[in-house]
């Protein structure tokens, strides 16, 4: 079992889809995934949604942007966890 809960995988997945995060965090990470399929689809999807945007947008993705797009994925973990 990994040791992350899926909302610490979730607070630790911004940094992550900016490889701005530590080695062992992304580690757990990716053990984490590995194990729980909805956050795996999570990431999988945000990473598409991610480099449609970089594609478009040299720039890097304006934060409020990013925060909506973490604040959805949030959501959507939340409903699928039916609670
Ligand atoms: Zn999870």
């Amino acid at each position: 079992m990994s040791l992350l809960t899926c909302d610490q995988f979730l607070q630790e997945l911004s940094d992550y889809l900016d490889e701005e995060v530590r080695e062992d965090v992304r580690r757990e990470l990716e053990k984490h995934m590995a194990e729980c399929p909805n956050c795996w689809v999570m990431v999988d999807t945000t990473k598409k949604t991610l480099s449609i945007y970089k594609k478009l947008e040299p720039d890097p993705l304006p934060e409020p942007l990013k925060a909506r797009l973490m604040q959805a994925i949030q959501t959507k973990i939340k409903s699928a966890e039916g609670g």
